[in-house]
């Protein structure tokens, strides 16, 4: 049996706690989905926007060096994942920069024309590679198969592997620097999804040889609602890689307004538009209190909450049918767990009435966002413990959590 008061007591990343506002009462187990807002941010974007815009104005692009705070911001994110300086951008929706990491590693590897995930993959990464392909008129192929049949389905025709490296559903953690080697091995480019990795488990891009990446800022990084995403280009790859959405922000000189187009000689050339610099000055809060622990302290906690969530879990699983889903093995997992239950939309909405916000995911998986920062190990317990209430009770059975809201 797991003591929580005892693992509290003795946890190095405790304090930080106080630096995150959320409201009284509330167990958030959804930083995985949105992060939760550091008290930092508030006065930083007012501070820009009252400052910097109301009283710079246009100035701020130079004063407030508004203009480099995609690589200022993506230099600091290249600490978090294993990547150097000058690899890293922070700009636009991870989206986004999928489809411009796909479309890159087309222009590095023009004898081959397929773009191959997994199937069950987060669903926006399939649908751009599925848009390049119409784009492209059918010259580009996007295919996925099964997720054990990705490395087996690499031939001499794919140019790139897009994989999600922690799986938004099941967890499930891809072993990076063995599964770069693999799909290198046979001549195509890796693209990693860190969207449930940054901030959550340590990562060494570099040190995997990976080729791109993306991910994203509003969930372990706390960016805020629609914060930008980031993309990295390891260096090798940078100035022959070419940008398909090739915006003056990504030019070699953008305030020179010339008609041609010449891509800048780095990182800069994966920028499109002008930066959203409001956007990026809460997401740089998130990222500043990030760098201020330790990832590998977050990991060990984030595994010590798992294992006390899961063991709390056991005894309800049993009453109830609770079946957690992805390995079995904690090491093999990210930063969530994750329980299937034919109830479990219902479940999910009488947990959020009592202040245990967890989140839902089609068809029938409960996912609860570890994240160690602002999460407690009496937290965790008090959250089971209110789950099995719920249960035992049967107040999910109420047909008022069992209609879908917009958003789930
Ligand atoms: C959250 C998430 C995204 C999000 O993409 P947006 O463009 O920010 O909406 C993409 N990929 C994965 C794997 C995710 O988990």
């Amino acid at each position: 049996m797991i003591h929580p008061a005892a693992l509290d007591a003795a946890d190095p990343l405790a304090h930080f706690r106080e630096r995150f506002a959320l409201p009284e009462g509330t167990i958030y187990l959804d930083g995985n989905s949105l992060g939760a807002l550091p008290k930092a941010t508030p006065t930083a974007i007012a501070a820009v926007v009252e400052r910097e815009w109301g009283e710079g104005l246009i100035g701020s692009w130079n004063d407030a060096d508004w203009v480099r705070a995609p690589q200022r911001i993506g230099d600091k994110i290249a600490g978090l994942i294993g990547a150097d300086e000058g690899e890293v951008v922070a700009c636009d929706s991870t989206s986004v920069n999928i489809f411009k990491a796909l479309a890159a590693a087309l222009s590095l590897r023009s004898g081959r024309a397929t773009l191959l995930s997994e199937t069950g993959n987060f669903p926006t990464d399939l649908y751009m590679m599925h848009g390049l392909e119409r784009l492209s008129g059918g010259a580009t192929k996007a295919r996925a198969v099964s997720p054990e049949d990705v490395l087996d389905a690499i031939d001499s025709d794919t140019a790139a592997v897009l994989l999600t490296h922690v799986h938004y559903k099941s967890g499930a953690m891809r072993d990076m620097a063995a599964t770069t080697n693999a799909i290198q091995e046979k001549g195509a480019l890796t693209i990693w999804d860190l969207s449930h990795s940054t901030g959550a488990v340590p990562l060494d891009l570099n040190g995997a040889n990976a080729d791109f990446a993306v991910g994203c800022g509003y969930k372990f990084l706390n960016g805020g609602p629609g914060a930008p995403a980031f993309i990295f280009v390891a260096k090798r790859h940078q100035a022959a890689a070419l940008p398909a959405l090739s915006g003056w922000f990504g030019h070699a000189a953008p305030f020179a307004f010339r008609d041609d187009y010449e891509a800048a000689p780095g990182i800069e050339r994966f920028l499109a538009g002008t930066p959203s610099i409001v956007g990026l000055a809460g997401l740089e809060c998130g990222i500043d209190l990030m760098r201020e622990a330790d990832i590998v302290a977050i990991r060990a906690k984030s595994l010590s909450l798992a294992a006390l969530f899961e063991e709390r879990m056991a005894q309800l699983a049993k009453a109830y049918g609770f079946e957690r889903i992805g390995p079995d093995d904690p090491t093999k997992r990210g930063s969530h767990v994750s329980y299937r239950h034919p109830e479990a939309y219902a479940i999910v909405q009488a947990l959020k009435v009592r202040g245990v916000v967890g989140d839902f995911r089609d068809p029938d998986v409960m996912r609860f966002g570890i994240t160690p920062l602002y999460l407690s190990h009496a937290d965790i317990a008090r959250a089971v413990a209110i789950l099995g209430e719920v249960m035992q009770s049967g107040a999910w059975d109420c047909a008022d959590y069992k209609v879908r809201a917009a958003v789930t």
